[in-house]
């Protein structure tokens, strides 16, 4: 079994204010950093447990060079820092893959749910609707996922993206990390948690995953709203895109792949 883990940083057990997950050197960060590394070894753990041969690991977080690998166990390949592919956080994801875990992920823009919670760029981004979906960064990806053919067996991080998960994806194995309030968290114990996601991914990966894959559509019509007009003005001129009012652009497309080369261009 071949296994792609992509993990991002703002879902982590406990992880609160940006300090925490921005590369300062600071040793909020580094205590977050470590806690990081920790939660992708549980979860590889906990894969390794179902029988997985090889784990390709996507840290997919602001400058991609958060995880230790030194802790990572031998059959992980981790993929560090950006290719500019517009897979952007499942980089390198292709149908050679048995099964998708997204690991410390978090609650969308436009939604409360946790402190950080954001899409793709908390500077550029207000929301993103897919055929009327409001988007996260899960569900932008998980659709990657789904035209591969790829199951998205499991996904940790806040409560609030959980919720959404299993709106979306009711097959998928959830693991919550916290609770966002406010400008504030309630976590569960690290150690506890990572105990869970071991747990969970051996359990998910070692039940019947196919009805994890997500259906297609054929049609993808994507809105992005952004904070700014004049950079929603600028998005506008991506070949086939139109402003739908001052902020707000439109992109349809039958080939999901330019949904996330749109991204790529444009936030
Ligand atoms: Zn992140």
């Amino acid at each position: 079994m071949k296994v792609y883990m992509s993990v991002d940083m703002e879902g982590i057990t406990g992880v609160t204010h940006w300090d925490e997950v921005e590369h300062n050197k600071t040793s909020a960060y580094i205590q977050f950093q470590e806690r990081m590394t920790k939660e992708v070894v549980s979860a590889c753990k906990g894969a390794n447990d179902a029988g997985a041969k090889e784990i390709w690991v996507k840290d997919a977080h602001y400058s991609g060079r958060n995880i230790l690998s030194e802790k990572l166990p031998k059959n992980v390949k981790l993929i560090r820092g950006w290719s500019g592919h517009p897979y952007s956080m499942v980089q390198e994801l292709d149908n050679s893959f048995d099964a998708l875990l997204m690991v410390g992920y978090h609650s969308m823009a436009g939604r409360s749910g946790n402190p950080l919670a954001h899409t793709m760029s908390s500077a550029k981004i207000d929301s993103i609707f897919i055929n009327d979906q409001q988007s996260s960064e899960f569900f932008l990806h998980g659709n990657i996922a789904g035209k591969l053919g790829v199951p998205l067996v499991f996904v940790s991080g806040d409560a609030g993206l959980c919720e959404e998960v299993q709106d979306v994806s009711p097959n998928t194995t959830t693991h919550a990390t916290m609770v966002g309030v406010g400008d504030s968290t309630i976590s569960i114990q690290p150690k506890e948690s990572r105990l869970a996601i071991q747990k969970k991914v051996k359990s998910a990966l070692s039940g019947d995953i196919t009805k994890c894959i997500w259906d297609h559509p054929d049609l993808f019509s994507l809105e992005v709203k952004f904070i700014k007009h004049q950079v929603a003005y600028r998005a506008s001129h991506y070949p086939g895109a139109s402003l739908i009012d001052a902020k707000t652009v439109h992109f349809e497309t039958h080939n999901y792949d330019d949904i996330m080369r749109f991204m790529l261009f444009t936030v």
